[in-house]
């Protein structure tokens, strides 16, 4: 059975090295925001009718990190603020270091890596970020992939086909990014695992039987962000009341500029 350690945000986030949103404040300010859970999107986010779409970085020579450090500085020092910058957060739903170390990016939330409107498959016309998870296989132009890193890919791509709640499952497509894009992106050694029935398709790994998901309507939900997720303290006191004695809602707004975190900001 394939299983996946997901490294989360905060593993690179803790590396970024200023506070982008504003150079007067501290970084550890947005560190702290950057290492909590990804936002929802606002746009639409259906992964199960289309999958995958596999990214490199790119970067020129070769990218031979002497620890997992190296890659978490990576990530928050060079490809998270390029991103920053013009989506304020990173585009990735995933990224692959080379020591087969899974980290969040977007995670199940939908990402903005796979650029363009739209790809047409098999007749089917699908939104290239719409309906495709975007993982990066942290390598530059001169790299190979290592067995670490393909057997990590495959993991995750077999966790988030079979195992990610039916909202965010994956659809059966593995896509390279210069399918219907003008890039190089995966660049020449791993465009040819970026396709159904290679090595890091877990189809076949999987036992071949298993049924590609069935596509699902993403009903609105109710998502409730639990205190820990953004960085609340547990409360003080607490008063119990019996749902009995409740009789009512009482309806509160925020007074506090966009710029205050929920933390700062009350309701007066
Ligand atoms: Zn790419
Ligand atoms: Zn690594």
């Amino acid at each position: 059975m394939a299983s996946v350690t997901i490294e989360k945000r905060s593993a690179w986030a803790q590396h970024i090295t200023h506070n982008m949103s504003d150079p007067n404040r501290p970084a550890n300010t947005f560190i702290a925001r950057y290492s909590m859970p990804p936002m929802e999107s606002s746009r639409e986010w259906t992964p199960w009718k289309g999958g995958f779409f596999i990214h490199y970085m790119g970067s020129r020579g070769s990218f031979s990190p002497s620890s997992e450090i190296d890659c978490r500085k990576r990530i928050a020092e060079k490809i998270f603020p390029n991103h920053w910058r013009d989506s304020g957060d990173i585009y990735y739903n995933f990224l692959v270091c080379p020591h087969g170390t899974v980290y969040e990016g977007r995670g199940y939330e939908r990402g903005e890596a796979n650029g363009g409107a739209r790809i047409t498959v098999g007749g089917t016309s699908l939104g290239r970020n719409t309906s495709f998870y975007s993982i990066q296989g942290m390598l530059a132009v001169e790299d190979q992939p290592n067995n670490a890193m393909l057997d990590s890919m495959r993991n995750l791509m077999f966790h988030l086909r079979y195992e990610a709640s039916d909202t965010k499952k994956a659809g059966h497509l593995i896509l390279p990014h210069s399918a219907g894009w003008n890039t190089k992106c995966p660049g020449e050694h791993l465009t040819q695992h970026a396709k159904r029935g290679s090595r890091i398709d877990p189809t076949e790994w999987a036992g071949g039987s298993r049924p590609v998901p069935e596509p699902v309507d993403r009903t609105p939900q109710l998502r409730i962000i639990s205190r820990s997720s953004w960085g609340a303290r547990p409360p003080r006191s607490v008063a119990k009341v019996s749902n009995a004695e409740r009789t009512g809602f009482v309806v509160h707004y925020s007074a506090a500029g966009p710029d205050q975190t929920v933390r700062t900001n009350g309701c007066w």
